[in-house]
């Protein structure tokens, strides 16, 4: 191997010239797998008049910055990116190339991985590596989710995988950390562009929360029983300053809107307190609330599957325990702090987990 070669890549994701948070979720990840494995993260940028992002992304992870900053790639054009990167691949050959399971990097990394005849696993949960090999351990849900399935894509190279956002954690920012940049020209290849950007719209949001910056997110489920119930619970969200969140079975008896929805064919979400109530915890509701920092969960029933994945499990009906929270954290104007003791423990004994 050259210095360059065999490092593990991040591709950038970017709207309006401002980092998503997927990129710097993905450069985490990259850096945990690097260190087992030996090797170096680089960040792939791409964009017009984006070098104000290299150091972000040299302080959330990254070793070296490839940096491809032409007027040409203002806007994003897939053929034109997807060429590019693919360039960079044969140039520099990395092992592994992660993209976040976004807009663009949907529709990029099927582009990169057939030019280059290479594995690709979509919207993966998990990555690890085995450190011997260098083999990518993908998993993702399988079989309309029933099981979590470990794939390896190890014989042709790059590793590819798109991760969707909000699943792995960013480091914490290592302040004046600096790195290197490899500058490239970006060889304006509009003349390969089979189709032409007329215009860019920002797709509508209605019904969508702000998922990515809450700290506290209530979500309910079938046992919230109605539109009432939900009522309840955007009550009970603003008094914590967080946001309202569904399960599927809500979403689909129009409880709540689609925008809502949290999962595998909603949204995936990591805030510091997620309230499941009247959610069963089924594995496709799991996937998208699991990275969660705590998790409390309020079910009649104690052995459903979530109140063994929570960190606090109340046992109870949510139309008395809600309000009953509510009324007591009116009283302690304490938050939702007031209510609970932090528990430090990792245990995995349900009982142990269980509180009142
Ligand atoms: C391909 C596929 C994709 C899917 N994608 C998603 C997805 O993105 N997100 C998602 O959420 N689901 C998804 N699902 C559906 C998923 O399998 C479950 O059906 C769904 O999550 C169940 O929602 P629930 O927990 O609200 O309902 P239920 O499973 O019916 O659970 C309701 C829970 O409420 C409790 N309860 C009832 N009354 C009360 C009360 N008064 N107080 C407290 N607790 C009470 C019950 O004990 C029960 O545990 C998907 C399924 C498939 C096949």
């Amino acid at each position: 191997l050259t210095d360059y070669e065999g490092a593990f890549w991040v591709l950038c994701d970017l709207v309006d010239r401002n980092l998503l948070p997927v990129t710097t979720e993905l450069l985490g990840c990259a850096a945990n797998l690097a260190t087992k494995r030996g090797r170096k993260v680089w960040a792939i940028l791409l964009g017009s008049g984006v070098g104000h992002i290299v150091p972000i992304l040299w302080k959330y992870g990254a070793d070296t910055v490839l940096l491809l900053d032409d007027p040409a790639l203002d806007g994003f054009h897939d053929e034109i990116h997807a060429d590019l990167v693919v360039r960079m691949v044969k140039r520099y050959r990395p092992e592994i190339l992660l993209t976040g399971a976004t807009a663009v990097g949907r529709a990029l990394a099927p582009r990169i991985a057939i030019a280059l005849n290479c594995g690709l696993t979509a919207d993966c949960t998990g990555l690890d590596i085995d450190p011997e090999s260098g083999a990518l351990l993908q998993t993702r849900p399988a079989f309309g989710g029933s099981l979590m399935a470990t794939i390896r894509s190890d014989r042709a190279f790059p590793q590819m995988a798109t991760v969707r956002p909000g699943v792995m954690k960013a480091l914490s920012p290592r302040p004046g950390a600096s790195g290197t940049v490899v500058r490239e020209s970006a060889e304006t290849t509009m003349a390969l562009a089979e189709s032409k950007r007329l215009e860019e719209r920002v797709p509508g949001s209605e019904g969508a929360n702000n998922f990515g910056n809450a700290s506290f997110i209530v979500a309910g489920g079938r046992g919230m029983k109605g539109a009432a119930g939900f009522r309840l619970l955007s009550e009970f969200a603003s008094m914590l300053g967080g946001v309202v969140g569904a399960s599927r079975a809500a979403v689909d008896a129009g409880w709540a809107p689609f925008g809502m929805q949290i999962g595998q064919t909603g949204r995936t979400v990591q805030p510091r307190i997620y309230l499941a109530c009247g959610i069963s915890g089924q594995i496709q509701h799991m996937v998208g609330m699991q990275s969660s920092d705590r998790i409390i969960a309020i079910n009649r029933d104690p052995d459903a599957p979530i109140m063994k994945m929570a960190d606090l499990a109340i046992v109870g009906d949510a139309f008395e325990i809600i309000p009953e929270m509510m009324r007591q954290m009116r009283q302690t104007r304490n938050g939702i702090s007031g209510l609970f003791t932090e528990r430090n423990d990792n245990s995995s004994n349900a009982d142990e987990k269980r509180g009142t």
